[in-house]
């Protein structure tokens, strides 16, 4: 059976199926979105607020490596004044996205390419003779020899330190998106969290409640760096320093090999060192030994992230103004408990003084990032593939077991044939593999292994190697 099905409406899935409707390939392509009522958006480029911005210049974002039309450029055409250098709206970027694969679209159906989008949710995925079945909860089927599982972050967990009272009192909000559309108007709003997603939900919270009083809190207490206003030139010796981090021996050298760099270059803006690393990211993780992964995750991945995934600079400023009008501040805190039934009791300790502090509050939102913890997400479908050992759950709750194309390792050690991922799910295979350059590169090699005749269950792959 050679039909493809991409199981997730997000930007991943909208970037492989563009991909695949542009090949020449006889596979009817399935495409379940899911719920969502603005297909190929996702999370990220679901938003309607104009403050949301991309953490990713214009020039660097896109949806296809060979797209008619780059990002810079329909953002110049549609955002008054918008530069490559700029960091737009990531609305804006969703509007691109609909029109890219609006064209992707048009173009198949011109050339009769068989595609189906079919909105509805996958609830499971069964083995059948040479390929699989997809359940859905609209009660129908979706048949496929491969299916690409471009499902986005996992649905997140409430922190083990949070009681059922609090969970069930509607003041513990699980999903950051959905707290601007909340009517009660809080005093005080905790945010357990200082990463990106915290970022944007404190300001909206301060545009939204302009009297309101905000507490962010995280371990650290550290929100991510900032992007300068313009790109930094490249570090000159990027380079030899590549092949230097390639020949450390786990994390701890190579943290040691980046702060050497710094101290020898005091000139040269580290955000360039970092950027510039991008190349060899996916190899440094891969060579790392479990327990390596394991140290890394623990001592400097809060580090890492705040110096990787950095701020544009407005929501930058907007934040400073916040703290120096003294409507928010930041605590580097753990959080040892929520508890009440609304307003919120959040028991903190600080990491400075190792005071345990309780503060009140009517809204608290948990905003801690990624969830990728196949084993334990409450996501049907992810379920059902462990329970039935067609994928694995990484050891360190880093999505699922795959290869560094995407190809799915079952129980048994093996790859399953037909079965991929793209994009999030990936993390304990590539580490970096959520953002829109490494998304779209995926993508495009990912819809170059499907339309080739030998993957999967396609019984043309046996009569090619017998010949
Ligand atoms: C707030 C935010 C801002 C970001 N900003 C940037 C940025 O500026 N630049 C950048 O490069 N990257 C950014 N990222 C990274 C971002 O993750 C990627 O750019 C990209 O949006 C990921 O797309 P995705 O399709 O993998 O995931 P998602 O956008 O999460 O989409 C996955 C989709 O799959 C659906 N789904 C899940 N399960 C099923 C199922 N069983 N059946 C059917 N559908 C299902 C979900 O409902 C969802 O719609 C940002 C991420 C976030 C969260």
């Amino acid at each position: 059976m050679s039909d493809i099905a991409i199981i997730g409406g997000g930007a991943a899935g909208a970037a492989l199926f563009g991909a695949l409707l542009s090949r020449d390939a006889s596979a009817n392509v399935h495409w379940v979105t899911g719920s969502t009522p603005r297909i190929g958006r996702g999370v990220a480029y679901g938003t309607s607020h104009n403050h949301h911005l991309l953490n990713v210049r214009a020039g660097g974002m896109g949806l296809y490596p060979d797209a008619d039309e780059g990002f810079a450029e329909y953002g110049a055409r549609n955002h008054a004044g918008a530069r490559p250098t700029d960091f737009l709206p990531r609305s804006l970027f969703g509007e691109y996205i609909e029109s890219q694969l609006g064209k992707r679209i048009r173009n198949a159906e011109q050339r009769g390419r068989r595609f189906a989008i079919v909105p509805a949710t996958a609830l499971g995925i069964q083995a059948s003779g040479s390929g699989y079945e997809i359940a859905l909860d609209n009660g129908g089927t979706v048949s496929a020899g491969q299916i690409v599982l471009a499902l986005g972050a996992l649905p997140p967990r409430p922190l083990r330190t949070v009681s059922k009272r609090a969970l069930g009192s509607g003041a513990y909000v699980l999903d950051p998106w959905s707290l601007t559309t909340r009517p009660a108007h809080p005093r005080r709003l905790i945010v357990i969290g200082t990463g990106l997603t915290a970022i944007d939900t404190l300001i909206s919270a301060s545009i939204r409640w302009p009297d309101v009083e905000l507490v962010a809190v995280s371990r650290h207490g550290l929100p991510p760096f900032v992007h300068p206003a313009l790109p930094i030139d490249p570090f000159p010796r990027q380079a030899e320093l590549n092949a230097r981090l390639l020949a450390c021996d786990g994390p701890a050298p190579v943290l040691a090999e980046i702060r050497r760099t710094f101290r020898e270059h005091p000139h040269v803006d580290w955000r360039g060192v970092i950027d510039g690393m991008r190349p060899v990211n996916a190899k440094l993780w891969q060579a790392f030994t479990p327990r390596q992964r394991k140290q890394f995750l623990r001592h400097a991945r809060w580090l890492w992230e705040s110096a990787r995934h950095r701020l544009a600079p407005q929501p930058a400023e907007i934040i400073q103004q916040l703290r120096d009008e003294g409507r928010l501040r930041i605590h580097a805190a753990r959080v040892l408990g929520v508890d009440g039934a609304g307003p919120l009791d959040v028991t903190v300790r600080s990491r400075d003084n190792q005071l345990v502090t309780t503060l009140q509050s009517d809204i608290v939102v948990q905003a801690t990032g990624l969830d990728t913890a196949a084993a334990f997400a409450e996501h049907p479908l992810v379920s059902g593939l462990l329970r039935d050992g067609l994928a694995s759950p990484d050891p360190l709750q880093l999505g699922v077991l795959a290869e560094p194309d995407g190809r799915l390792v079952n129980a048994a050690g093996q790859i399953q044939p037909g079965l991929h991922a793209i994009g999030s799910l990936l993390r304990g295979n590539l580490w970096e593999c959520t953002a829109m350059p490494e998304i779209r590169g995926a993508a495009d090699a990912l819809a170059t292994l499907l339309s080739s005749p030998c993957v999967g269950h396609d019984e043309r792959c046996a009569v090619l190697a017998a010949s």
